[in-house]
């Protein structure tokens, strides 16, 4: 059950008073269009010095939500590397594995070579747009529910929680003066943190090598220094990430929040507090005097619950916040308290910015999910998708190049004839080998392969590459394009690339 702590250090009459400082604007006095998005302020264990924040636990639907989340986000990153995959005997057996030594990335029925790091790239771009898309729609709505950073800061404060107890008894403990229980309860909690951190740093070199051999070699200690390293430096920064910096991380190193003033969006559905329906706050009792009077009270008691599950420490009753990553936990624990009250829910509720100054002025609220940003956000992200399928899908399981050679250019023979050569590559990215043969088109010229005067099709191992000394003599010379044709013996992978046939 959720416990209603007043904060006396933050009950006030009026908005807009900060007695840090740090937040000198009140959503009242806000410009009608765009509000300044506001620094985040502390809470009661920052107003006392101390270097964090320490917020309390919530129930409601998007503590429920964000639970879910997080055990389908930690299942999905701690299982992935022991997923087997059967790509033939050449190739590795994990589904998932990114092979720098061999110069390839594996995930399930996609394999990427060097050659095909556009899509990679793509990738990179749609996870990007669908980033902005998610902005557009409900702000920084994966830093509160699905960011890594979120996700393990979250699992470190349910560690903290268990162990030390939820955030009166954590405000407490830091008041007091060391005793035997709390070395203990200190000694346990770090143990927990570092067990969490290690296999946290373990498996994501898993997803670099083998996994269960890996596993094997940890388990009778030989695993190599590299690993235990690796493994050391991403335990370490899981440990110091999660554990210490935590709303340090979400406020001031991650990018998102600097770019918020460039892409906040008056529209998207974000966490906001409902100013004109919550003024002016008063206690519970004085808001039932008042209105049995038949006067107007604020819905907010000012019980500073929604500052104090806060796991940024801001008061979203001072207006948007660059730093607030939407997780809605404040909408949680006011909808508690209005419900103990008898008053409608959703003070503070996932809102656009728009409709509380629609509130504001008494007008209808309008939602518009639908408008020219989304549908082109959508439309982009639907296109770059369907473009990398289709790349996907028609990407080729081999490759050819080719290379002039460049001195000299072109011999002229002693019957008048002229002679360029080229090295062709042929790779075959296929878990079978492949046997091919090459062919020019463009130009008429004979071709002569190096050590293959028999014109035999080239075998090119699997997962490997082959490359042909190849020369190409025009009887009557003249400069020209000349186009390299590979054709497997199943002649349903026709590689070409073109190149120049110089006469002199
Ligand atoms: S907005 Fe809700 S949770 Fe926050 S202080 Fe007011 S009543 Fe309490
Ligand atoms: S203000 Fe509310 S939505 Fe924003 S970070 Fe704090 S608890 Fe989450």
């Amino acid at each position: 059950m959720t416990v209603i702590e007043i904060d006396h250090s933050r009950t006030r009459s009026t908005q807009g008073q900060d007695k840090q400082g740090l937040n000198k604007q009140s959503p009242n006095k806000q410009s009608p269009n765009k509000p300044s998005l506001n620094k985040p302020r502390l809470n009661k264990a920052g107003a006392k010095g101390l270097a964090r924040v320490v917020p309390q636990s919530v129930s409601g639907p998007m503590r429920r939500i964000k639970w879910a989340i997080l055990v389908l986000t930690l299942s999905i990153y701690y299982v992935t590397p022991f997923l087997r995959w059967d790509r033939g005997p050449n190739a590795p057996g994990q589904a998932v594995l990114l092979d720098f030594a061999h110069g390839r990335l594996y995930a399930f029925f996609i394999e990427i070579w060097p050659q095909d790091l556009y899509l990679v790239t793509g990738l990179l771009i749609l996870a990007s747009v669908i980033l902005i898309l998610a902005n557009a729609f409900a702000g920084r709505v994966w830093c509160g529910f699905a960011c890594p950073q979120t996700v393990w800061t979250d699992l470190f404060l349910l560690v903290e929680r268990l162990i030390e107890g939820d955030r009166r008894q954590r405000l407490k403990n830091m008041e007091t003066p060391l005793n035997a229980m709390r070395v203990v309860q200190i000694g346990a909690k770090h143990a927990a943190w570092i067990l969490i951190s290690l296999a946290t740093g373990g498996t994501l070199i898993f997803y670099f090598t083998d996994a269960p051999a890996l596993v094997r070699a940890l388990a009778t200690g030989e695993a190599s220094t590299t690993a235990l390293t690796w493994i050391a430096v991403f335990a370490g920064t899981t440990y110091g990430l999660a554990g210490f910096a935590r709303e340090q991380v979400c406020t001031f190193m991650c990018p998102w929040p600097r770019l918020q003033g460039a892409i906040w969006d008056p529209e998207a559905f974000t966490v906001n507090y409902r100013d004109y329906r919550g003024e002016q706050r008063m206690s519970a009792k004085k808001a039932v005097e008042v209105r049995a009077r038949g006067e107007r009270a604020g819905d907010c008691v000012d019980c500073g619950l929604c500052v104090n599950v806060c796991p940024i420490g801001i008061d979203i009753r001072e207006g948007p916040n660059f730093a607030c990553i939407n997780c809605g936990l404040c909408v949680d624990a006011c909808d508690g308290v209005m419900t103990r009250l008898g008053r409608p829910r959703g003070l503070i509720d996932y809102e656009s910015w728009d409709n509380i100054e629609r509130g504001r002025r008494d007008e209808a609220r309008v939602s518009r999910l639908l408008r020219p940003k989304t549908v082109a956000l959508t439309a982009i992200t639907v296109g770059l998708a369907a473009g990398l399928a289709v790349l996907l899908a028609t990407k080729s399981t081999g490759a050819i190049a080719v290379l002039h050679d460049r001195d000299p250019l072109a011999v002229t023979l002693s019957d008048g004839s002229v002679r360029n050569a080229y090295t062709v590559k042929l790779l075959n990215k296929a878990a079978v080998p492949r046997h091919y043969t090459l062919a020019i088109q463009g130009i008429d010229a004979s071709m002569t392969i190096v050590g293959n005067d028999d014109g035999s099709p080239i075998t090119v191992e699997a997962d490997g590459s082959e490359s042909l000394r190849v020369t190409l003599t025009m009887a009557v010379p003249k400069d020209a394009n000349v186009v390299f044709i590979a054709r497997d013996e199943t002649g349903r992978t026709v590689l070409s690339a073109s190149d120049r046939f110089v006469a002199r």
